[in-house]
């Protein structure tokens, strides 16, 4: 059977239209969000221990949905001058695309929200340790920082196994940050692959 090179582009350009259409929709209810998750505290030193904890926590939720829909629970949201412009969770199953990690598209998001493939000013905050996919991913769109609860010891691919985001061989590192809230983020798993193992 021939394949038609041009069908297979507009099939991608369809899944990824999609695939952004899907998750911009919960950013086009801001209102959903509480005000104080939104915008936090400008100071750089409370930065991480306050915000991060508190972008965390919103991850978190993005990862519950997840579970809701039997999906691996991860989460993700992107930060950008003190506000969330994406949130994602896991939708490997629902689209059944291996590349729909949560921080994937997290990233896609987040690029349509600026306009620009560039997120050198960006932090993405993520509930597990990011795979080597969404760390080249991360790379590439030249990521400013990542915030990740629980280590990944298998498929991790920023401290664990791989260190792609610290890497002087690439042209780019992304400042990591580990552990923030990693009981609550490794809890959500153990529950989620407990409950698969006994069914
Ligand atoms: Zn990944």
């Amino acid at each position: 059977m021939r394949t038609d090179s041009r069908s297979i582009q507009a099939g991608t350009a369809q899944i990824y239209s999609f695939r952004i259409e899907h998750k911009t929709e919960a950013l086009q209810k801001p209102t959903d969000q509480k005000a104080d998750t939104m915008d936090m505290e400008n100071s750089l030193a409370g930065w991480f221990d306050n915000a991060g904890e508190r972008y965390m926590r919103e991850a978190l939720r993005e990862a519950r949905k997840a579970a809701d829909a039997d999906e691996v629970p991860v989460g993700a949201v992107v930060v950008y001058e003190n506000r969330i412009i994406a949130r994602a969770h896991n939708q490997v199953e629902m689209l059944n695309d291996a590349t729909a990690h949560a921080e994937m598209i997290a990233l896609t998001q987040a690029s349509a929200h600026l306009n620009n493939w560039r997120l050198t000013d960006a932090t993405l905050v993520v509930t597990k340790e990011p795979c080597p996919m969404c760390c080249g991913a991360m790379v590439n769109a030249r990521l400013g920082a990542v915030i990740y609860g629980v280590p990944d010891e298998r498929y991790g691919a920023a401290r664990s196994g791989l260190n792609i985001l610290e890497n002087s061989v690439l042209n780019h590192r992304v400042q990591v940050t580990a552990g923030i809230l990693a009981d609550e983020c490794r809890e959500l798993l153990q529950v989620f692959f407990a409950k698969k193992r006994n069914k």
